[in-house]
Protein backbone atom coordinates (compact mmCIF):
# COMPACT_ATOMS: atom_id res chain seq x y z
CA UNK A 1 0.00 0.00 0.00
CA UNK A 2 1.37 3.33 -1.41
CA UNK A 3 1.66 6.35 1.75
CA UNK A 4 -1.28 8.41 2.33
CA UNK A 5 -0.95 12.13 2.94
CA UNK A 6 -2.93 14.47 5.58
CA UNK A 7 -2.22 17.65 7.63
CA UNK A 8 0.15 16.77 10.41
CA UNK A 9 -1.26 18.74 13.60
CA UNK A 10 1.02 17.22 16.63
CA UNK A 11 4.48 17.00 15.81
CA UNK A 12 6.37 13.89 16.14
CA UNK A 13 7.08 10.53 14.32
CA UNK A 14 4.91 7.53 15.60
CA UNK A 15 4.89 3.75 14.82
CA UNK A 16 3.41 0.98 15.21
CA UNK A 17 0.38 -1.53 14.41
CA UNK A 18 -2.29 -0.08 12.84
CA UNK A 19 -5.82 0.02 15.52
CA UNK A 20 -8.72 0.83 12.71
CA UNK A 21 -11.34 1.45 14.85
CA UNK A 22 -14.25 -0.51 12.98
CA UNK A 23 -16.55 -0.90 15.93
CA UNK A 24 -20.04 0.55 14.90
CA UNK A 25 -23.29 0.28 17.38
CA UNK A 26 -26.41 -1.33 15.10
CA UNK A 27 -28.74 0.59 14.27
CA UNK A 28 -32.07 -0.18 15.71
CA UNK A 29 -34.47 -1.42 13.25
CA UNK A 30 -36.99 1.22 11.89
CA UNK A 31 -40.20 -0.07 12.67
CA UNK A 32 -38.44 -1.66 16.25
CA UNK A 33 -41.53 -1.35 19.05
CA UNK A 34 -42.22 -1.86 22.39
CA UNK A 35 -43.99 -4.78 24.12
CA UNK A 36 -46.82 -2.27 24.97
CA UNK A 37 -45.28 -1.28 28.63
CA UNK A 38 -44.27 2.57 27.44
CA UNK A 39 -43.72 3.45 31.13
CA UNK A 40 -41.16 0.48 31.49
CA UNK A 41 -39.44 1.19 28.18
CA UNK A 42 -39.59 5.22 29.03
CA UNK A 43 -37.41 3.97 32.14
CA UNK A 44 -35.34 1.74 30.21
CA UNK A 45 -33.89 4.80 28.05
CA UNK A 46 -33.85 7.18 31.01
CA UNK A 47 -31.62 4.43 32.96
CA UNK A 48 -29.53 4.35 29.99
CA UNK A 49 -29.27 7.81 29.11
CA UNK A 50 -27.74 8.81 33.05
CA UNK A 51 -25.75 5.80 33.14
CA UNK A 52 -23.85 7.15 30.17
CA UNK A 53 -23.75 10.18 31.37
CA UNK A 54 -22.49 9.03 34.94
CA UNK A 55 -19.85 6.63 32.76
CA UNK A 56 -18.59 10.02 30.65
CA UNK A 57 -18.79 12.18 33.68
CA UNK A 58 -16.44 9.40 35.69
CA UNK A 59 -13.89 9.13 32.41
CA UNK A 60 -13.31 12.99 32.33
CA UNK A 61 -12.90 13.13 36.23
CA UNK A 62 -10.04 10.25 35.89
CA UNK A 63 -8.80 11.78 32.48
CA UNK A 64 -8.80 15.63 33.90
CA UNK A 65 -7.16 18.75 31.80
CA UNK A 66 -9.20 19.61 28.55
CA UNK A 67 -10.28 15.83 28.01
CA UNK A 68 -12.72 16.70 31.30
CA UNK A 69 -14.46 19.61 30.08
CA UNK A 70 -15.08 17.96 26.86
CA UNK A 71 -16.17 14.75 28.51
CA UNK A 72 -18.16 16.99 31.09
CA UNK A 73 -20.16 18.65 27.84
CA UNK A 74 -21.47 15.08 26.44
CA UNK A 75 -22.44 14.22 29.97
CA UNK A 76 -24.97 17.14 29.78
CA UNK A 77 -25.58 16.07 26.02
CA UNK A 78 -27.17 12.39 27.32
CA UNK A 79 -28.45 14.68 29.92
CA UNK A 80 -29.99 17.39 27.88
CA UNK A 81 -34.12 17.74 29.06
CA UNK A 82 -35.20 18.65 25.37
CA UNK A 83 -33.54 15.16 24.09
CA UNK A 84 -35.48 13.32 27.07
CA UNK A 85 -38.99 14.82 26.00
CA UNK A 86 -37.94 13.61 22.67
CA UNK A 87 -37.11 9.89 23.15
CA UNK A 88 -40.53 9.85 25.91
CA UNK A 89 -42.60 10.95 23.09
CA UNK A 90 -41.43 8.56 20.32
CA UNK A 91 -41.73 5.54 22.92
CA UNK A 92 -44.99 6.09 24.00
CA UNK A 93 -45.63 6.60 19.96
CA UNK A 94 -44.79 3.05 20.40
CA UNK A 95 -41.13 3.18 19.51
CA UNK A 96 -38.63 0.63 21.40
CA UNK A 97 -36.00 2.92 23.44
CA UNK A 98 -33.54 1.89 21.44
CA UNK A 99 -34.62 3.33 18.03
CA UNK A 100 -36.64 6.25 20.26
CA UNK A 101 -32.93 7.48 21.26
CA UNK A 102 -31.72 6.59 17.88
CA UNK A 103 -33.72 9.05 15.77
CA UNK A 104 -34.36 11.54 18.99
CA UNK A 105 -30.65 12.25 18.54
CA UNK A 106 -30.63 12.25 14.63
CA UNK A 107 -33.01 15.58 15.00
CA UNK A 108 -30.25 17.48 17.49
CA UNK A 109 -27.48 16.30 15.01
CA UNK A 110 -28.88 17.33 11.70
CA UNK A 111 -29.86 20.62 14.18
CA UNK A 112 -26.06 20.85 14.70
CA UNK A 113 -24.60 19.52 11.37
CA UNK A 114 -26.81 22.76 10.04
CA UNK A 115 -25.93 25.16 12.86
CA UNK A 116 -21.94 24.72 11.51
CA UNK A 117 -18.63 26.10 12.81
CA UNK A 118 -18.06 24.60 16.42
CA UNK A 119 -21.27 23.18 16.66
CA UNK A 120 -21.04 21.36 13.72
CA UNK A 121 -17.58 19.94 14.88
CA UNK A 122 -19.78 18.54 18.06
CA UNK A 123 -21.56 16.12 16.15
CA UNK A 124 -19.40 13.51 16.21
CA UNK A 125 -19.66 13.79 19.97
CA UNK A 126 -23.75 13.58 19.76
CA UNK A 127 -23.21 10.44 18.05
CA UNK A 128 -20.76 8.74 20.43
CA UNK A 129 -23.74 9.78 23.30
CA UNK A 130 -26.56 8.03 20.96
CA UNK A 131 -24.06 4.96 20.36
CA UNK A 132 -22.95 4.23 23.99
CA UNK A 133 -26.70 4.70 25.19
CA UNK A 134 -28.12 2.45 22.44
CA UNK A 135 -25.46 0.07 23.44
CA UNK A 136 -26.75 -0.29 27.02
CA UNK A 137 -30.04 -0.64 26.22
CA UNK A 138 -29.20 -3.51 24.03
CA UNK A 139 -27.02 -5.15 26.21
CA UNK A 140 -23.65 -4.84 23.68
CA UNK A 141 -20.21 -3.39 24.67
CA UNK A 142 -20.14 -0.33 24.89
CA UNK A 143 -17.98 1.73 22.40
CA UNK A 144 -14.26 2.09 23.21
CA UNK A 145 -10.55 1.28 22.87
CA UNK A 146 -8.09 -0.39 24.38
CA UNK A 147 -6.34 1.25 27.29
CA UNK A 148 -3.54 -1.09 27.49
CA UNK A 149 -1.68 -2.48 24.98
CA UNK A 150 1.64 -4.95 24.56
CA UNK A 151 2.75 -1.87 22.26
CA UNK A 152 1.86 1.39 21.71
CA UNK A 153 -0.34 1.76 18.62
CA UNK A 154 -1.36 3.56 15.82
CA UNK A 155 -4.75 4.70 16.51
CA UNK A 156 -6.62 4.75 12.77
CA UNK A 157 -10.65 6.38 12.58
CA UNK A 158 -13.03 7.99 10.53
CA UNK A 159 -12.93 10.43 13.39
CA UNK A 160 -12.40 10.17 17.24
CA UNK A 161 -14.65 10.97 19.93
CA UNK A 162 -13.38 12.33 23.21
CA UNK A 163 -14.35 9.65 25.55
CA UNK A 164 -12.37 7.22 24.12
CA UNK A 165 -8.92 8.89 23.41
CA UNK A 166 -9.38 10.87 26.85
CA UNK A 167 -8.40 7.78 28.70
CA UNK A 168 -5.53 6.93 26.33
CA UNK A 169 -1.90 7.88 27.18
CA UNK A 170 1.17 7.45 25.45
CA UNK A 171 2.11 4.46 26.51
CA UNK A 172 -0.63 2.75 24.66
CA UNK A 173 -1.19 4.90 21.58
CA UNK A 174 2.00 5.92 19.33
CA UNK A 175 0.03 8.20 16.96
CA UNK A 176 -3.43 9.00 16.21
CA UNK A 177 -4.36 9.34 12.46
CA UNK A 178 -7.89 9.92 11.40
CA UNK A 179 -9.71 10.39 7.93
CA UNK A 180 -11.93 13.59 8.98
CA UNK A 181 -11.49 16.53 11.28
CA UNK A 182 -9.13 19.53 10.69
CA UNK A 183 -6.43 20.99 13.46
CA UNK A 184 -9.62 22.41 15.77
CA UNK A 185 -10.99 18.51 15.89
CA UNK A 186 -10.70 17.05 19.28
CA UNK A 187 -8.18 14.63 18.12
CA UNK A 188 -5.82 17.72 17.01
CA UNK A 189 -6.40 19.14 20.64
CA UNK A 190 -5.74 16.39 22.37
CA UNK A 191 -2.97 14.91 21.00
CA UNK A 192 -1.14 18.21 21.47
CA UNK A 193 -1.97 18.01 24.94
CA UNK A 194 -0.73 14.60 25.36
CA UNK A 195 2.26 15.25 22.92
CA UNK A 196 1.47 12.33 20.43
CA UNK A 197 2.26 13.01 17.08
CA UNK A 198 -1.09 13.02 14.75
CA UNK A 199 -2.11 13.28 11.06
CA UNK A 200 -6.01 14.42 10.46
CA UNK A 201 -7.55 14.60 7.13
CA UNK A 202 -5.83 11.62 5.81
CA UNK A 203 -8.67 10.15 2.94
CA UNK A 204 -8.49 6.46 3.28
CA UNK A 205 -7.12 5.83 6.70
CA UNK A 206 -9.33 3.17 7.76
CA UNK A 207 -8.61 0.74 4.57
CA UNK A 208 -5.58 0.10 6.27
CA UNK A 209 -5.62 -3.54 6.98
CA UNK A 210 -5.79 -3.67 11.29
CA UNK A 211 -2.38 -4.71 12.39
CA UNK A 212 -0.54 -3.16 9.56
CA UNK A 213 2.69 -1.48 10.84
CA UNK A 214 2.60 2.56 10.16
CA UNK A 215 4.69 5.09 10.09
CA UNK A 216 3.57 8.61 11.00
CA UNK A 217 4.89 11.96 10.88
CA UNK A 218 3.12 14.48 12.53
CA UNK A 219 5.01 17.20 11.00
CA UNK A 220 4.61 16.77 7.08
CA UNK A 221 1.45 14.30 7.47
CA UNK A 222 2.76 11.25 6.41
CA UNK A 223 1.42 8.01 7.03
CA UNK A 224 3.42 5.40 5.70
CA UNK A 225 1.38 1.66 6.21
CA UNK A 226 4.33 -1.48 5.97
CA UNK A 227 7.73 0.50 5.66
CA UNK A 228 10.56 -0.73 5.71
CA UNK A 229 12.91 -0.92 8.30
CA UNK A 230 15.30 0.95 7.36
CA UNK A 231 12.48 3.48 6.76
CA UNK A 232 11.80 3.67 10.31
CA UNK A 233 14.47 3.59 11.97
CA UNK A 234 15.66 6.97 9.58
CA UNK A 235 12.55 8.67 11.04
CA UNK A 236 13.02 7.36 14.27
CA UNK A 237 17.09 8.36 14.47
CA UNK A 238 15.73 11.42 13.25
CA UNK A 239 13.10 12.38 15.89
CA UNK A 240 15.19 11.09 19.04
CA UNK A 241 18.22 13.07 17.88
CA UNK A 242 15.66 16.40 17.66
CA UNK A 243 14.24 15.93 20.82
CA UNK A 244 17.76 15.27 22.63
CA UNK A 245 19.07 18.14 21.30
CA UNK A 246 15.67 20.56 21.72
CA UNK A 247 15.80 19.14 25.31
CA UNK A 248 19.57 20.79 25.55
CA UNK A 249 18.44 24.63 25.57
CA UNK A 250 16.80 25.52 28.68
CA UNK A 251 15.74 28.76 30.54
CA UNK A 252 14.46 31.92 29.60
CA UNK A 253 13.61 32.32 25.44
CA UNK A 254 16.61 34.24 23.56
CA UNK A 255 18.04 35.05 21.21
CA UNK A 256 22.32 33.98 20.64
CA UNK A 257 23.32 36.81 21.12
CA UNK A 258 21.12 37.60 24.24
CA UNK A 259 18.08 39.32 22.63
CA UNK A 260 15.07 38.02 24.98
CA UNK A 261 12.04 36.51 23.51
CA UNK A 262 9.79 35.58 26.62
CA UNK A 263 8.97 32.08 25.68
CA UNK A 264 4.75 31.57 27.30
CA UNK A 265 2.16 29.11 27.15
CA UNK A 266 -1.28 29.24 25.75
CA UNK A 267 -3.88 27.45 28.07
CA UNK A 268 -7.64 26.95 28.51
CA UNK A 269 -7.37 26.87 32.35
CA UNK A 270 -5.67 25.88 35.46
CA UNK A 271 -5.88 21.95 34.42
CA UNK A 272 -3.10 23.57 31.43
CA UNK A 273 -0.86 25.29 34.14
CA UNK A 274 1.33 22.11 35.24
CA UNK A 275 1.63 21.08 31.08
CA UNK A 276 3.28 25.24 30.42
CA UNK A 277 5.60 24.93 33.45
CA UNK A 278 7.49 21.19 32.48
CA UNK A 279 7.89 22.78 29.34
CA UNK A 280 9.50 25.89 30.73
CA UNK A 281 7.30 28.44 30.09
CA UNK A 282 7.69 31.76 31.56
CA UNK A 283 4.25 32.81 31.53
CA UNK A 284 1.27 32.57 30.30
CA UNK A 285 0.50 34.60 26.77
CA UNK A 286 -2.71 33.57 26.52
CA UNK A 287 -5.49 32.27 29.32
CA UNK A 288 -8.60 31.43 26.79
CA UNK A 289 -11.15 32.05 29.55
CA UNK A 290 -14.03 31.01 27.07
CA UNK A 291 -13.63 27.78 28.64
CA UNK A 292 -15.03 28.84 31.79
CA UNK A 293 -17.95 29.91 29.71
CA UNK A 294 -18.91 27.43 27.51
CA UNK A 295 -21.31 24.43 27.92
CA UNK A 296 -23.24 26.54 30.53
CA UNK A 297 -26.73 28.52 30.39
CA UNK A 298 -26.00 30.76 32.96
CA UNK A 299 -22.42 32.81 33.12
CA UNK A 300 -19.97 31.52 35.71
CA UNK A 301 -20.75 33.61 39.30
CA UNK A 302 -17.58 36.14 40.02
CA UNK A 303 -16.69 33.80 42.83
CA UNK A 304 -15.79 30.65 40.63
CA UNK A 305 -13.91 32.86 37.90
CA UNK A 306 -11.85 34.68 40.70
CA UNK A 307 -10.82 31.18 41.95
CA UNK A 308 -9.92 29.67 37.99
CA UNK A 309 -8.17 32.76 37.32
CA UNK A 310 -6.53 33.00 40.95
CA UNK A 311 -5.62 29.00 40.65
CA UNK A 312 -3.39 30.32 37.22
CA UNK A 313 -1.62 33.45 38.87
CA UNK A 314 -0.16 31.86 41.55
CA UNK A 315 1.52 29.22 39.67
CA UNK A 316 4.00 31.96 38.08
CA UNK A 317 4.68 33.56 40.75
CA UNK A 318 6.24 37.34 39.80
CA UNK A 319 5.39 36.27 36.36
CA UNK A 320 2.83 37.62 33.32
CA UNK A 321 -0.01 36.17 32.96
CA UNK A 322 -2.25 37.28 29.91
CA UNK A 323 -5.90 36.61 30.76
CA UNK A 324 -8.33 37.58 27.21
CA UNK A 325 -11.82 38.10 28.88
CA UNK A 326 -14.43 36.52 27.12
CA UNK A 327 -14.15 35.40 23.49
CA UNK A 328 -17.76 33.96 22.17
CA UNK A 329 -20.03 33.94 19.11
CA UNK A 330 -19.02 32.47 15.95
CA UNK A 331 -17.73 29.42 16.65
CA UNK A 332 -17.88 29.71 20.22
CA UNK A 333 -21.66 30.48 20.75
CA UNK A 334 -22.79 30.81 24.33
CA UNK A 335 -25.86 29.09 25.16
CA UNK A 336 -26.79 32.15 27.67
CA UNK A 337 -25.30 35.19 26.00
CA UNK A 338 -27.00 34.71 22.23
CA UNK A 339 -26.47 37.32 19.36
CA UNK A 340 -29.07 39.36 19.01
CA UNK A 341 -31.05 39.02 15.67
CA UNK A 342 -29.71 36.60 13.10
CA UNK A 343 -26.12 35.82 11.60
CA UNK A 344 -25.81 35.07 8.29
CA UNK A 345 -22.17 35.36 8.67
CA UNK A 346 -21.39 34.49 12.25
CA UNK A 347 -17.25 35.22 12.47
CA UNK A 348 -18.39 38.56 10.79
CA UNK A 349 -20.86 39.05 13.27
CA UNK A 350 -21.17 40.10 16.84
CA UNK A 351 -18.69 38.00 18.56
CA UNK A 352 -15.51 38.87 20.92
CA UNK A 353 -15.37 42.58 21.81
CA UNK A 354 -18.56 43.07 20.03
CA UNK A 355 -20.69 41.08 21.82
CA UNK A 356 -19.15 42.17 25.16
CA UNK A 357 -19.88 45.64 24.62
CA UNK A 358 -23.89 44.44 23.97
CA UNK A 359 -23.59 43.01 27.57
CA UNK A 360 -20.78 45.23 29.55
CA UNK A 361 -22.24 43.24 33.05
CA UNK A 362 -20.79 39.66 31.52
CA UNK A 363 -17.45 42.32 30.91
CA UNK A 364 -17.70 43.47 34.41
CA UNK A 365 -18.23 40.85 36.38
CA UNK A 366 -15.44 39.09 34.96
CA UNK A 367 -13.12 42.33 35.46
CA UNK A 368 -13.92 42.48 38.87
CA UNK A 369 -12.75 38.55 39.19
CA UNK A 370 -9.59 39.21 37.45
CA UNK A 371 -8.31 42.65 39.80
CA UNK A 372 -9.45 40.66 43.00
CA UNK A 373 -7.18 37.23 42.01
CA UNK A 374 -4.67 39.46 41.19
CA UNK A 375 -4.45 41.54 44.42
CA UNK A 376 -3.95 37.51 46.13
CA UNK A 377 -0.91 37.12 43.88
CA UNK A 378 2.30 38.18 42.94
CA UNK A 379 2.32 37.74 38.96
CA UNK A 380 1.75 40.05 36.81
CA UNK A 381 -1.50 40.19 35.61
CA UNK A 382 -2.72 41.64 31.96
CA UNK A 383 -5.88 41.87 30.33
CA UNK A 384 -6.68 42.02 27.01
CA UNK A 385 -9.66 41.90 24.62
CA UNK A 386 -10.28 39.80 21.53
CA UNK A 387 -11.88 41.02 17.83
CA UNK A 388 -11.00 44.23 18.10
CA UNK A 389 -11.23 46.96 15.15
CA UNK A 390 -10.88 50.09 15.61
CA UNK A 391 -8.97 52.86 17.85
CA UNK A 392 -12.31 53.73 19.20
CA UNK A 393 -12.87 50.53 20.85
CA UNK A 394 -9.46 50.02 22.16
CA UNK A 395 -9.92 53.33 23.78
CA UNK A 396 -13.40 51.56 25.37
CA UNK A 397 -11.79 48.25 26.43
CA UNK A 398 -9.14 50.33 28.52
CA UNK A 399 -10.75 52.67 30.35
CA UNK A 400 -13.29 49.91 31.15
CA UNK A 401 -10.44 47.79 32.33
CA UNK A 402 -8.75 50.54 34.25
CA UNK A 403 -12.03 51.67 35.74
CA UNK A 404 -11.91 48.13 37.37
CA UNK A 405 -8.63 48.46 38.78
CA UNK A 406 -6.63 46.62 36.08
CA UNK A 407 -3.16 48.25 35.54
CA UNK A 408 -2.55 46.55 32.13
CA UNK A 409 -4.75 46.25 29.45
CA UNK A 410 -4.25 45.30 25.68
CA UNK A 411 -5.66 44.25 22.50
CA UNK A 412 -5.57 41.62 20.29
CA UNK A 413 -4.95 42.01 16.53
CA UNK A 414 -6.98 39.73 14.28
CA UNK A 415 -8.61 41.77 12.16
CA UNK A 416 -6.46 43.45 9.69
CA UNK A 417 -7.80 46.91 9.84
CA UNK A 418 -6.28 46.95 13.66
CA UNK A 419 -2.86 45.91 11.95
CA UNK A 420 -3.51 48.85 9.12
CA UNK A 421 -4.00 51.34 11.89
CA UNK A 422 -1.79 50.09 14.73
CA UNK A 423 -0.25 53.36 15.81
CA UNK A 424 -3.87 54.88 16.29
CA UNK A 425 -4.67 51.51 18.53
CA UNK A 426 -1.10 51.53 19.92
CA UNK A 427 -2.05 55.15 21.48
CA UNK A 428 -4.85 53.80 23.32
CA UNK A 429 -3.85 50.15 24.64
CA UNK A 430 -0.53 49.14 26.74
CA UNK A 431 0.15 46.37 24.68
CA UNK A 432 -0.84 44.36 21.88
CA UNK A 433 -0.71 40.42 21.00
CA UNK A 434 -1.24 39.46 17.57
CA UNK A 435 -3.82 36.41 16.96
CA UNK A 436 -2.89 34.81 13.88
CA UNK A 437 -5.27 32.68 13.47
CA UNK A 438 -7.75 35.14 12.93
CA UNK A 439 -6.23 37.29 11.48
CA UNK A 440 -5.32 34.97 8.88
CA UNK A 441 -8.99 34.29 8.83
CA UNK A 442 -9.49 37.70 8.17
CA UNK A 443 -6.92 38.60 5.63
CA UNK A 444 -7.56 36.06 3.36
CA UNK A 445 -11.17 35.35 3.76
CA UNK A 446 -10.87 32.18 4.38
CA UNK A 447 -12.55 30.64 7.34
CA UNK A 448 -10.41 28.74 9.66
CA UNK A 449 -12.92 25.81 10.29
CA UNK A 450 -13.10 24.84 6.69
CA UNK A 451 -10.50 22.00 5.75
CA UNK A 452 -10.25 22.83 1.85
CA UNK A 453 -9.20 26.31 2.79
CA UNK A 454 -5.87 25.20 4.23
CA UNK A 455 -3.63 26.31 1.88
CA UNK A 456 -4.84 30.48 2.26
CA UNK A 457 -4.69 29.54 6.21
CA UNK A 458 -1.25 29.84 6.34
CA UNK A 459 0.72 32.41 8.43
CA UNK A 460 3.90 32.01 5.82
CA UNK A 461 1.47 33.86 3.26
CA UNK A 462 3.98 37.30 2.97
CA UNK A 463 0.35 39.26 3.33
CA UNK A 464 -0.26 37.99 6.32
CA UNK A 465 3.71 38.76 7.28
CA UNK A 466 3.15 42.12 5.72
CA UNK A 467 0.69 42.66 8.48
CA UNK A 468 2.13 41.47 11.33
CA UNK A 469 5.22 44.08 10.31
CA UNK A 470 2.72 46.86 10.59
CA UNK A 471 1.34 45.18 13.57
CA UNK A 472 5.08 45.77 15.52
CA UNK A 473 5.62 49.03 13.67
CA UNK A 474 2.31 50.86 14.83
CA UNK A 475 3.21 49.55 18.41
CA UNK A 476 6.81 50.22 18.32
CA UNK A 477 5.56 54.28 17.49
CA UNK A 478 4.20 54.39 21.01
CA UNK A 479 6.77 52.05 22.71
CA UNK A 480 4.00 49.63 23.45
CA UNK A 481 4.78 45.79 23.20
CA UNK A 482 3.43 43.40 20.57
CA UNK A 483 3.75 39.39 21.00
CA UNK A 484 2.09 36.66 18.92
CA UNK A 485 -0.32 34.30 20.66
CA UNK A 486 -1.95 32.40 17.41
CA UNK A 487 -0.60 29.41 16.31
CA UNK A 488 2.70 31.10 14.22
CA UNK A 489 4.27 31.18 17.15
CA UNK A 490 4.50 27.56 17.93
CA UNK A 491 6.27 26.98 14.55
CA UNK A 492 9.93 27.21 15.67
CA UNK A 493 10.89 29.14 11.59
CA UNK A 494 8.14 31.40 11.64
CA UNK A 495 9.03 32.18 15.71
CA UNK A 496 12.50 33.01 14.19
CA UNK A 497 11.00 35.33 11.68
CA UNK A 498 8.03 36.89 14.23
CA UNK A 499 11.59 37.87 15.89
CA UNK A 500 13.18 39.58 13.53
CA UNK A 501 10.04 40.98 12.18
CA UNK A 502 10.53 42.95 16.58
CA UNK A 503 7.61 40.86 17.98
CA UNK A 504 8.36 40.79 21.70
CA UNK A 505 7.00 37.51 22.86
CA UNK A 506 5.64 34.09 21.75
CA UNK A 507 3.38 32.22 22.95
CA UNK A 508 2.05 29.01 22.15
CA UNK A 509 0.80 25.60 23.39
CA UNK A 510 3.35 23.90 25.87
CA UNK A 511 4.65 21.16 23.98
CA UNK A 512 5.82 23.63 20.96
CA UNK A 513 7.91 25.39 23.70
CA UNK A 514 11.46 22.96 23.49
CA UNK A 515 11.58 23.99 19.47
CA UNK A 516 11.13 27.31 19.56
CA UNK A 517 13.28 27.84 22.25
CA UNK A 518 15.97 25.77 20.63
CA UNK A 519 15.66 27.57 17.48
CA UNK A 520 15.85 30.83 18.41
CA UNK A 521 19.02 29.93 20.89
CA UNK A 522 20.58 29.40 17.84
CA UNK A 523 20.21 32.92 15.99
CA UNK A 524 21.46 36.05 16.27
CA UNK A 525 18.87 38.96 16.11
CA UNK A 526 20.63 40.05 13.10
CA UNK A 527 20.08 36.73 10.97
CA UNK A 528 16.54 36.74 12.54
CA UNK A 529 15.98 40.18 10.95
CA UNK A 530 17.33 38.88 7.67
CA UNK A 531 15.74 35.75 7.64
CA UNK A 532 12.17 38.23 8.57
CA UNK A 533 12.96 40.74 5.50
CA UNK A 534 13.69 37.87 2.78
CA UNK A 535 10.10 36.04 3.82
CA UNK A 536 8.55 39.36 3.64
CA UNK A 537 10.23 39.42 -0.22
CA UNK A 538 8.71 35.81 -1.27
CA UNK A 539 5.78 35.96 -3.62
CA UNK A 540 4.25 32.66 -1.98
CA UNK A 541 4.75 30.72 1.37
CA UNK A 542 6.56 28.27 -0.05
CA UNK A 543 8.79 31.03 -1.22
CA UNK A 544 8.84 32.94 2.02
CA UNK A 545 9.73 29.67 3.79
CA UNK A 546 12.28 28.95 2.03
CA UNK A 547 14.18 32.39 1.50
CA UNK A 548 13.92 32.51 6.15
CA UNK A 549 15.54 29.25 6.27
CA UNK A 550 18.36 30.27 4.00
CA UNK A 551 19.09 32.72 6.81
CA UNK A 552 18.46 30.47 9.40
CA UNK A 553 21.17 27.57 9.44
CA UNK A 554 21.36 26.54 12.76
CA UNK A 555 17.65 25.01 11.92
CA UNK A 556 19.36 22.09 10.29
CA UNK A 557 21.11 21.20 13.50
CA UNK A 558 17.86 20.80 14.73
CA UNK A 559 16.23 18.78 11.90
CA UNK A 560 13.84 21.10 11.95
C1 LIG B 1 -6.01 33.70 17.23
O1 LIG B 1 -7.04 34.00 16.61
O2 LIG B 1 -4.88 33.64 16.69
C2 LIG B 1 -6.09 33.38 18.65
C3 LIG B 1 -4.98 33.19 19.36
O3 LIG B 1 -7.33 33.26 19.21
P1 LIG B 1 -8.26 31.96 19.02
O4 LIG B 1 -7.47 30.91 18.30
O5 LIG B 1 -8.66 31.55 20.39
O6 LIG B 1 -9.38 32.54 18.20
MG1 LIG C 1 -8.81 34.56 17.74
Amino acid sequence: MTALTGVGVSPGVGFGPGYVLAYETPVPAPDARHGGDAGAERDRAARALERVAADLEERGVRAGGEAQDILSAQALMARDPGLAVGVAGLIDAGKSAARAVYEAFGGYREMLVDAGGYLGERAADLDDVRDRAIAVIEGLPVPGLPSRAAQPYVLIARDLAPADTALLSRDVVAAFVTEQGGPTSHTAILARAMGVPAVVACPGATSIAPGTPVLVDGVSGLVRPAPSEEEVATARNAASARDAVLAATTGPGMTADGHAVPLLANIGGPRDVDGALEHGAEGVGLYRTEFLFLDRTTAPSGEEQEAAYLEVLEAFPGGRVVVRTLDAGADKPLAFLPPQGEEPNPALGQRGLRLLRAHPEILNTQLAALARAAARSSAKLQVMAPMVATAEETAWYVATCKEAGLPSAGVMIEIPAAALRAADLAEEADFFSLGTNDLTQYAFAADRQVGALTALQDAWQPALLDLVALAVAGAAEHGRPCGVCGEAAGDPVLACVLAGLGVTSLSMAPPALPAVRAALSRHTREQCRLAAQAALAGTSPQEARAAARSHLPGLAGLAL
